[in-house]
């Protein structure tokens, strides 16, 4: 079973054991003492291990691969060779780089004089972890290392850490774990790697790394114990579990995979949802979506698909053969990769019937009613984009203001077929509509421009308790243009009823489950008033 394993960086013994009586607290099975900076005390590193309340991995890192070992050469050796003569409780295993295990001698001599091999004539349990890492790139030598690694005797675990270039890279480390002769560790590190971390209990992974909080991360783009246990389900990863994701640049804020996982652990889906960030130009998308979706073993099974990559959804699903949804086509942006069981794709666009339905919810009016209503829609980029074919689609008259009026005659034209009338008008216009409802489908008065608002204080004042009001903004959950026309008596609804609705119709099309919607709303509540 894959250890989740906290590394602690020992300045003191107390601290270090106090910080490992957490660990074991908060869920950790295995914690690595960094003790790079206190290897001096043999005693007390003795001590350490026979009061750690978990297993426990010695590490004393050397600088060229990320540590702050400052001793000279013989120190570790002397380190190692002192541990091998104390009695006691042992390590469950030493960590050496395969550079220095390679290039000094002593140190070789006192680890495998340490640790269980079969050469060894010492009973111990404690096993070597040769390791390589690179804060920098991948390294050329990957699979070279590897076998280096696997081929000393006492070797027992292969450990390779590398910063991720792309989402690519993780689709190495899995491989190698797939095909590991021994017990191995392949993390990458950075923004593109986290997918290695989460996964490393998929592909049986002797252990990932967790820190106890976001200051005590021994590598970029560690996770911490919470993220992993709470967020990642890492409980319920196994073998056999469909990974998911939200695709765009950036995800980071995103709150989706905190509503699919939340949703997968309340209907017993096995399916986890990461973050995929993936760079702007399509052939990114095109080289990252299609390797992931080739690597059958993945299980990738689907995405959320977010700015700038809606479009290019579509584009890639034709080019592979897949199926469109003729409204998405319609749009033009998809929102929703499937992966159907016989592997085909299919793109779908669930912003549009989320947008409709918060649309009619805050109106209190059916989607058949919609062609009695005149609405204004601010803005003309992509979310604009799904509203605008969802009210047209119902027959309501659309006007769409844009603070680039020749992109609201562009979009206007586009939907120029669908039975509702559509027309562009100057934004200077705005304050003489005369519509039934108002979407803000820009960013004005997202976080952290709260104080704006996309239609002028003055205006939305003069408005009678009739009109309607959506945001299609969620952060913050209240904007300054819902809060003033909330002043006034409007209905109004926030960009959280979308996102969520969107992401309900996403989840069912993977799990052919209802979603648990409410949860949704709950998860994003929670997460927009921490952030507040
Ligand atoms: P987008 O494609 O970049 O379009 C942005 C639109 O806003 C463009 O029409 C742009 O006008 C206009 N705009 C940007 N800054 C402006 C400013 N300072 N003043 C006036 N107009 C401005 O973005 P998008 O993907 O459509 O997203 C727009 C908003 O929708 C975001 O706030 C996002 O949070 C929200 N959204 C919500 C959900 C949800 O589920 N709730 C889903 C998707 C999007 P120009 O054409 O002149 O550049």
């Amino acid at each position: 079973m894959t250890k989740l394993t906290v590394p602690i960086r020992v300045d003191d013994l107390d601290g270090a054991l106090a910080q490992a009586a957490q660990a074991a607290e908060r869920g950790a099975d295995l914690v690595e003492y960094r003790i790079d900076r206190f290897y001096r005390s043999p005693g007390q590193v003795h001590e350490l291990v026979q009061r750690s309340p978990l297993p426990c991995i010695l590490t004393c890192r050397d600088r060229p691969e990320g540590g702050s070992f400052d001793g000279l050469p013989g120190d570790r050796a002397s380190l190692l060779k002192q541990l091998a003569d104390q009695s006691g409780r042992e390590p469950a295993y030493v960590d050496v780089e395969l550079a220095s295990y390679e290039q000094f001698d002593d140190l070789r001599e006192a680890a495998d004089a340490l640790v269980d091999h079969s050469g060894q004539t010492r009973p111990t349990s404690t096993g070597l972890i040769l390791s390589a890492h690179d804060f920098e790139h991948r390294p050329a030598n990957l699979y070279q290392t590897v076998a280096a690694m696997a081929s000393k005797p006492a070797c027992r675990v292969i450990k390779l850490a590398w910063r991720a270039r792309s989402l690519r890279d993780n689709l190495e480390a899995f491989e190698i774990l797939e095909q590991k002769t021994k017990p191995a560790i392949v993390l990458c590190m950075g923004e593109f790697g986290l997918p290695s971390r989460v996964l490393a209990k998929k592909f049986g992974a002797l252990l990932t790394f967790a820190s106890m909080d976001d200051s005590s991360a021994t590598a970029p783009g560690q996770p911490t114990l919470d993220e992993l246990k709470k967020l990642y389900r890492w409980d319920a990863i196994g073998p056999n579990t469909r990974v998911f994701g939200v695709i765009g640049w950036p995800t980071a804020h995103s709150l989706s995979p905190a509503m699919h996982n939340t949703g997968f652990e309340a209907v017993g889906y096995d399916g986890v949802y990461l973050p995929m960030p993936i760079p702007p130009e399509y052939e990114h998308f095109k080289a990252t979506v299609g390797a992931w979706l080739d690597a059958k073993y993945v299980h990738f099974s689907g995405a959320s698909v977010t700015s700038p990559h809606k479009e290019h959804l579509l584009r890639f699903v034709r080019e592979r053969g897949g199926e469109i949804e003729p409204l998405a086509q319609l749009i033009g942006a998809g929102n929703s990769l499937v992966v159907r069981e016989d592997g085909s794709l299919y793109a779908a666009n669930t912003d549009y019937a989320a947008a409709l339905d918060s649309a009619c919810a805050v109106m209190k009016i059916t989607r058949e009613q919609l062609k009695d209503r005149r609405v204004a829609v601010i803005g003309a980029g992509g979310a604009a984009r799904a509203i605008v074919a969802g009210l047209a689609q119902h027959g309501a008259t659309t006007v769409i203001y844009n603070r680039t009026f020749e992109k609201a005659q562009q979009l206007a034209g586009h939907f120029a077929d669908l039975p509702g009338k559509v027309v562009a008008a100057r934004m200077e216009k705005l304050c003489d509509s005369c519509c039934h409802l108002f979407i803000n489908g820009t960013p004005v008065g997202m976080h952290p421009n709260v104080d704006q608002s996309p239609i002028p204080t003055e205006q939305i004042r003069k408005w009678k308790p009739d009109i309607a009001v959506f945001d299609t903004i969620y952060n913050p959950a209240e904007t300054m243009l819902l809060r003033e026309a909330k002043r006034v008596g409007c209905a109004t609804i926030g960009g959280a009823d979308m996102l969520v609705r969107q992401a309900a119709a996403q989840f069912e099309l993977w799990t052919k489950q209802i979603a648990p919607i409410d949860l949704f709303f709950n998860v994003v509540g929670e997460r927009l008033t921490e952030s507040a």
